[in-house]
């Protein structure tokens, strides 16, 4: 394997190892602000949220690329990071999501640089926050806020998604639902209303949902808890629900489905209140656009049927906005957002090529 691509690896494993959950990527943002600084970028600043912004300077004069990679992780601050090699595989919690695509960032640096390459605009390098869970992507919010039309794309770089490319955003909304009652005691109570009770008469009509497969359309109780005792009728239960569609009008739809759901569940005494938690709007870059033609070239090039697929990424920011926006992998690998998570290593130097490629002809 060349030296360079050796070099991207450990520098990902360097970058795994920094806890950085959603919402405290503090540390990890320090590590990659040095290292910007060490690539000699310019304008390197962080902004309030801890996004990192570092600039390659070109002599072309067309409108700036952004490339970014998102830095938190799903993983809590106690988690154990510790990480392994074997078999051609690296394993850490985080390591393809997102280190070796933050890596990435750098490693494009290192490649521009030993193959001279010259852009047709500058490079803005950005390693950005909240991506993952309750992040509700506020970090790419604020750089798209920053950029906004003003760019010739934006390139997202997530680790695992070597071999695909995502030109469509699939839409999110997100909800914290909370049902409350008087509550009392099992039995001399019996009858009183129970909030666990409620709530999983709402999971049962939540989960019967025909939801269409055509465009694809999902939903979620990814999280529920509540009540005090085993002989206690619950007061208060809670649960988080996730509502996804590739399409806008489809997401409308269940939105309004569940939503009417989650008001019928309120009767006398018992009260089903909703809080939106998060919200990714959809959107999408038509798969002949020029960028999209180009990823899937570089892919070829590569020895990959490039599949174009739709995701929740930060690419969704952009694209809602009609930007024109795409994600890229850097290896392939599996079991992201578990403990377990590792890339294989062989991959990384198609994947860090096919990324030269593309932005070398992106203008
Ligand atoms: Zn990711």
């Amino acid at each position: 394997m060349n030296e360079l691509i050796k070099r991207v690896i450990d520098l990902a494993i360097d970058i795994q190892q920094i806890p950085a959950p959603t919402f405290e990527e503090g540390k990890r943002a320090e590590f990659v602000c040095g290292m910007f600084i060490s690539e000699r970028l310019t304008d390197i600043s962080v902004d309030e949220l801890g996004n990192v912004f570092g600039r390659l300077k070109s002599k072309g004069r067309r409108k700036p690329l952004i490339v970014s990679a998102h830095m938190d992780t799903v993983f809590p601050r106690e988690t154990n990071l510790d990480g392994r090699r074997a078999g051609g595989k690296v394993y850490g919690p985080g390591i393809g999501d997102n280190s070796i695509g933050v890596a990435a960032l750098i490693g494009l640096n290192w490649m521009l640089r030993e193959q001279n390459i010259h852009t047709g605009g500058d490079i803005w390098f950005v390693a950005n926050v909240c991506e993952e869970g309750l992040g509700d992507l506020r970090g790419m919010k604020a750089v798209v806020d920053r950029f906004g039309a003003d760019v010739h794309a934006y390139l997202v770089l997530e680790g695992l998604a070597l071999g695909h490319i995502y030109h469509r955003a699939v839409g999110v909304k997100r909800y914290r639902v909370t049902a409350r009652t008087s509550g009392g005691h099992s039995w001399s109570d019996y009858g009183k209303p129970s909030a666990v009770h409620e709530l999983s008469k709402l999971v049962v009509g939540l989960a019967s949902l025909d939801l269409p497969k055509e465009p694809r359309t999902t939903m979620n109780v990814g999280k529920i808890s509540g009540g005090t005792s085993v002989n206690v009728i619950a007061s208060e239960a809670k649960l988080d629900l996730d509502l996804r569609s590739e399409d806008e009008e489809s997401l409308r739809e269940l939105v309004d489905t569940a939503e009417t759901l989650i008001q019928n569940a309120n009767k006398p005494n018992v009260s089903v209140e909703a809080e939106v938690i998060g919200q990714r709007p959809p959107g999408e870059m038509s798969a002949s656009h020029p960028l999209v033609m180009l990823a899937k070239d570089c892919l070829r090039k590569q020895g990959f049927d490039a599949g174009l697929i739709s995701g929740s990424t930060d690419a969704n920011v952009p694209l809602s906005r009609g930007y024109p926006a795409i994600v890229l992998g850097v290896t392939t690998g599996g079991s992201a957002h578990t403990t377990n998570e590792y890339i294989n290593t062989a991959p990384v130097k198609q994947g860090m090529e096919q990324l030269v490629r593309f932005v070398e002809r992106a203008w």
